[in-house]
């Protein structure tokens, strides 16, 4: 599937990378279906990107053409770095850019998941 602005999945990308363990990473929680690690340039206290374990460029991608149990078993893990953070009572946000419009810049599926401060508004 095509996603806007982003070319076919390529598995060169940085997040790939880290995925095979040739980049390394800070981390954070891993099951069979997703990587959970920092951000290289946090925005927040807490700031963790989460990676789905297959080859979707983006949300759009993952959500048409991964399984229910790669699904399930992706935002199962989002929930559980959340959850394993602390962040429940102060408050956090799961966002994804889409495509080269929505600010994507690595062409691997990713949630961003912020938190440990008062997050503002943020559309640009
Ligand atoms: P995007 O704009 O939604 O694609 O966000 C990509 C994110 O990946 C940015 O927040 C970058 O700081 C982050 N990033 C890029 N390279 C690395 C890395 O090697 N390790 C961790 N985070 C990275």
């Amino acid at each position: 599937m095509s996603t806007t602005g982003l070319p076919p999945y390529d598995d060169t990308n940085i997040f790939a990378r880290i995925l095979r363990g040739e980049v390394p990473c800070k981390r954070v929680a891993e099951s069979e279906h997703a990587l959970a690690f920092e951000d290289i340039n946090p925005q927040a206290p807490v700031h963790v990107l989460v990676i789905p374990k297959g080859h979707w460029c983006s949300f759009a991608d993952f959500s048409a053409a991964a399984s229910e149990a790669q699904q399930a078993g992706f935002w199962r893990l989002v929930g559980q770095v959340a959850h394993g953070a602390g962040l429940e009572e102060s408050g956090y946000r799961i966002l994804s850019n889409m495509g080269v419009q929505g600010g994507q810049e690595v062409p691997h599926f990713h949630v961003h998941l912020f938190g440990g401060r008062r997050l503002g508004r943020m559309v640009q």
